[in-house]
C-alpha cells in the first residue's frame, strides 16, 4: 500500500479511506485512520467541498 497525503491533516499515512468527492466525483478525498476516528472535515481541492 503506497502512502497517500490525507486530505484533512496533510500528513502522509498508509491507513487511509480513499473515496470520490461527493460533489463534484472527480477529485480524490483520501482520510488518515485519525482523522475518521475524530471526524476531521476535509476539503475538496477541485471543487472547494468542505464535509465530514
Ligand atoms: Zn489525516
Ligand atoms: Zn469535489
Amino acid at each position: 500500500m503506497a502512502l497517500k497525503n490525507c486530505s484533512s491533516c496533510g500528513r502522509q499515512t498508509k491507513e487511509y479511506a480513499e473515496f470520490p468527492c461527493p460533489s463534484c466525483g472527480e477529485e480524490k478525498i483520501v482520510r488518515c485512520y485519525h482523522c475518521r476516528e475524530v471526524i476531521n472535515p476535509y476539503s475538496c481541492k477541485r471543487c472547494g467541498r468542505d464535509g465530514p
